[in-house]
């Protein structure tokens, strides 16, 4: 039985998780690079929780309660008493790698290891591991606490075991499953990112501004977000990680990544996490950069 929860990285996405994985009453174990990043999670946390206070989705108490089951940590020693370890740092295939070879020899014989990648092989990142059998995708959406998909991603060795453990854990944290198989990027990214890189497309070959591209597919194809919009909440950083990883792996050059979006992120700017990406997030209200 899952009751405690090792989570790697505490930037967007793994702070979500420590967020929902707290309220729903699990002890979460938090790791990042450095102390600064794990005080802005806690931070990024408590904000995000007194949000959910305001709006009567959580009582004061069960935040504190919530708050109170975090711990953070920049020792992997910390992990060996979870039952599982979801990895959601950077998308990039080597500092996963190191990641789960640093991890392994710290954990008991029958932690779960789970990966929240957007685009990399489960089958190949469970090899690093002493145990592919008990590693999982676990693909949770932006942003955790208000989205209701986990994509689950079975490596090739993952046992049944592993998949309904974890799937009970998604339910717990109150998640509705889409099963995937382990192609480049799954289902949610197969489709959704040709779709944003089109869009740098768009601007790029001039076809319209950030904003008439944005405003087209909002009216136009009823999007809650546009799509330079939605890259820039992603991250853009991310957003050239799949392309790259959808490129390689199905080998198409339909998935040729944008040199503007490739520009974007060689300067820095990676949209909201950095205050600028195909919006300017310094003021009030963004202003497209195009
Ligand atoms: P992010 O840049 O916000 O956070 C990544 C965090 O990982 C940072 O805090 C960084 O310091 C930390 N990190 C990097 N290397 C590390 C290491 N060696 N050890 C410990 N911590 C390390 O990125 P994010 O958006 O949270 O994405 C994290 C993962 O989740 C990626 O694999 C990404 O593809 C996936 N993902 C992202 C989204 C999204 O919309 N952003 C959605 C689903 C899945």
């Amino acid at each position: 039985m899952i009751e405690r929860i090792g989570v790697i990285g505490a930037g967007q996405m793994g702070n979500g998780i420590a967020h929902v994985a707290s309220v729903a009453g699990y002890s979460v174990q938090l790791l990042d690079m450095d102390q600064e990043r794990l005080d802005a999670a806690l931070a990024m946390i408590e904000k995000n929780m007194a949000r959910q206070v305001r709006r009567t989705l959580l009582s004061d108490e069960d935040k504190a309660a919530a708050l109170g089951r975090i711990q953070t940590s920049l020792d992997y020693a910390s992990f060996g008493d979870c039952d599982i370890v979801i990895e959601a740092a950077a998308e990039d295939e080597s500092v996963k790698r190191e990641i789960f070879k640093t991890l392994v020899p710290h954990l008991g014989e029958e932690t779960l290891i789970a990966s929240n990648t957007s685009s990399i092989s489960i089958t190949r990142l469970a090899t690093i591991t002493d145990r592919p059998e008990r590693f999982i995708g676990m693909h949770f959406m932006n942003p955790v606490p208000m989205m209701k998909l986990v994509e689950l991603i079975r490596g090739l060795a993952t046992s049944d075991e592993t998949f309904e453990e974890v799937r009970a854990l998604a339910k717990a944290l109150g998640k509705t499953v889409s099963v995937a198989e382990d192609f480049p990027a799954f289902i949610v990214n197969r489709i959704l990112m040709p779709m944003i890189n089109e869009a740098v497309y768009t601007l790029y070959e001039g076809v319209g501004n950030v904003a008439a591209i944005d405003r087209a597919m909002k009216l136009g194809a009823n999007h809650p977000m546009g799509p330079l919009e939605l890259a820039d909440f992603i991250g853009l950083d991310t957003c050239l990680s799949i392309m790259q990883v959808l490129y390689e792996g199905l080998a198409d050059s339909k998935y040729r990544p944008c040199p503007l979006l490739v520009k974007y992120v060689e300067a820095g700017w990676l949209g909201r996490k950095t205050g600028r990406g195909f919006y300017d997030y310094s003021g009030e209200e963004p202003v497209p950069t195009r």
